[in-house]
């Protein structure tokens, strides 16, 4: 994966040539990965893994480390680092033996705030959270210094064995960074370094009483791994100077230089690890592997390849301000992907009996069918035909409107590479009136799907045989919310999820080519959309198909609308 950098250089790759260029990092480029552990990937940590693991493959000598950002030891699980490699290998990404954890830097952490304290530039306070908040101030207002900021060096010391001692109860005393209670950037107004947190860590057990902040710890991780480039999302451009500030204060060689990216929205989601584990927690979806969520194993569960993620994230970039992209452009990779590479069966959803009056009852015949018109390689199959079938319920109407140019009483359609068949009579139920079957005719001379005489159709309907085809389940996905941005307004998100993003068939019939399809494998249900086989629910006997996508490009219609109204 070491394609050649695009000629125009987006802003971050060009500040790394810049470096390069000057030997601000002794020509080296080290990025990182730094995922907290508590939750699944999603498609916006995709596009982190894309630009730190692509920039360190463009460049010669590159490397990009895995870094798990395990801090926090509430809401941290060794579930979810092992969801976090698997995604990063699925991605196609490879952080070789440079796998870390900011846990495994405790020791020399916790020595840093040590110096800091004997400099001066940390103390213990002992304000209750509440206090220290209103003393912080406000964006508008100077903050206030907290009475134990001046505490000698030895106090501070002391206090801060004693909270690693486990001396004191949680959030009696904490470490702050003694900056400037007026700094104009909140972020500078002695910010916390360490808090007491007397449980468990699921890697370093019951050592550490004391855990510390993020700004702390990730400047600090960075500078210890050698990272020259942090790459971070823009939320954090205010917490520069704080990263900044720490690393200049231990007078440390290696000082990375963080640069913001804008993070990645889409439209019709949320991509937050906090609220898809309200998601999964709340039973809205059946997991974090849902087909319906936009995460990593969501997607790949839903038939998305890793190309198609790379591809996107490629063609977004990186960008200083936030927008939101829309799904349709990320629906638009995929369906350019799904159809140079998916071969096309026929499959019938909701099944409708079709009899074939003058077709006999003990003949069954082998038509070819081809395997994907995009790809002449992919080559041709066979498909059994006989005189039981079945087709799609909505390939008929018994009173067609305008323009329905489908089956109907008396109408004559092609069956996909079979026969024209022309319906002539309707069976229904005595008691519901619902249609249940269609006596239908065929003209031999058809075969393939002409006429000799030069008789057309305006249908092409797909089907399969009954006594041939196999019943399975297909889901039958959409998306999660009905609206395009499901926090309008500062609205919950719960308030706009779709009833209908999941709809379960279970009477489904496709083609005997099916026959033991593998999980994961994807193909074309003709006409229908690009569906892949289960890789979680589906059985060797009992294939469950999941639908990636419809059929229908709905970006390539917004790109021609912007292209005409540039005109
Ligand atoms: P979330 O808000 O979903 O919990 P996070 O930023 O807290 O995301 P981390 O595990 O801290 O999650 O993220 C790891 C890396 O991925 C960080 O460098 C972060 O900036 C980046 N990242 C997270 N979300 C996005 C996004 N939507 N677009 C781009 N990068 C992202
Ligand atoms: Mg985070």
């Amino acid at each position: 994966m070491s394609d050649p950098p695009s000629p125009s250089l987006d802003f971050i790759r060009a500040k790394v040539a810049e470096d390069l260029k000057t030997n601000k990092h002794q020509g080296r480029v080290v990025t990182r990965f730094p995922p907290e552990p508590n939750g699944y990937l999603h498609i916006g940590h995709a596009k982190s893994i894309c630009l730190n693991f692509g920039i360190a493959a463009e460049n010669e000598g590159g490397v990009c480390n895995l870094r798990f950002d395990d801090t926090n030891p509430i809401k941290e699980e060794a579930e979810y680092e092992e969801s976090i490699k698997r995604d990063v290998r699925w991605l196609g990404f490879d952080w070789e033996d440079r796998l870390f954890y900011a846990s495994d830097y405790f020791d020399q952490l916790y020595q840093y705030a040590v110096q800091l304290i004997q400099k001066g530039k940390a103390y213990v306070c002992s304000l209750s959270a509440q206090d220290i908040r209103e003393y912080r101030g406000t964006l508008s207002e100077p903050g206030k210094d907290s009475p134990y900021r001046t505490r000698s060096v030895e106090e501070n010391l002391k206090l801060f064995e004693g909270m690693r001692a486990g001396e004191f109860e949680d959030g009696s005393h904490v470490l702050r960074a003694k900056i400037d209670m007026a700094s104009p950037n909140l972020n500078m107004r002695d910010p916390t370094l360490y808090r007491i947190r007397q449980v468990p860590h699921h890697r370093t057990g019951d050592k550490w009483l004391i855990y510390p902040m993020y700004d702390y710890a990730h400047s600090l991780s960075d500078s210890l791994e050698g990272i020259t480039h942090s790459l971070c999302t823009l939320e954090f451009e205010d917490h520069r100077p704080l990263y900044d500030w720490v690393l200049d204060e231990l007078n440390l060689d290696s000082h990375p230089q963080q640069i913001e990216f804008a993070r990645l929205n889409i439209s019709y989601t949320v991509l937050s690890k906090r609220k898809l584990l309200e998601l999964v927690k709340e039973g809205h979806v059946s997991g974090w592997d849902d087909p319906r969520m936009p995460t990593l194993s969501g997607l790949r569960r839903r038939g998305y390849t890793p190309e198609v993620i790379r591809n996107f994230c490629e063609q977004i970039g990186v960008a200083k301000r936030d927008t939101v992209i829309s799904v349709a452009l990320l629906e638009h990779h995929l369906r350019d992907d799904l159809n140079r590479h998916s071969p096309r069966v026929m499959a019938v959803l909701r099944p409708l009996r079709v009899v074939i009056e003058n077709y006999p009852e003990d003949q069954e015949e082998e038509l070819e069918a081809v395997n994907n018109p995009e790809d002449p390689a992919a080559g041709s199959r066979k498909v059994p035909f006989s005189r039981v079938l079945y087709i799609e319920q909505e390939d008929f109407r018994e009173d067609p409107p305008k323009k329905f140019y489908r089956l109907a009483p008396g109408r004559e359609v092609r069956l996909r590479y079979a026969y024209f068949v022309k319906c002539v009579d309707v069976v229904k139920d005595e008691k519901t009136g619902e249609v249940v079957e269609l006596r239908c005719t065929y003209d031999p001379a058809t075969k393939g799907g002409s006429s000799p005489d030069g008789r057309k159709v305006k249908a092409t309907i797909h089907w399969v045989s009954a006594a041939h085809s196999l019943q399975v389940e297909v889901r039958l996905y959409d998306r999660l919310f009905v609206k395009e941005n499901p926090e309008e307004g500062g609205a919950d998100f719960r308030d706009s999820l779709n009833p209908d993003s999941l709809v379960t068939l279970t009477s489904c019939r496709v083609e005997p080519s099916l026959k033991g399809a593998q999980p994961g494998s994807r193909y074309q249900f003709e006409r229908q959309g690009y569906f892949c086989v289960d890789s979680v629910d589906s059985t060797p006997e009992a294939p469950v198909f999941n639908r990636t996508v419809t059929l229908r490009d709905s970006w390539a219609k917004i790109e021609k609308q912007n292209q005409q109204s540039k005109k």
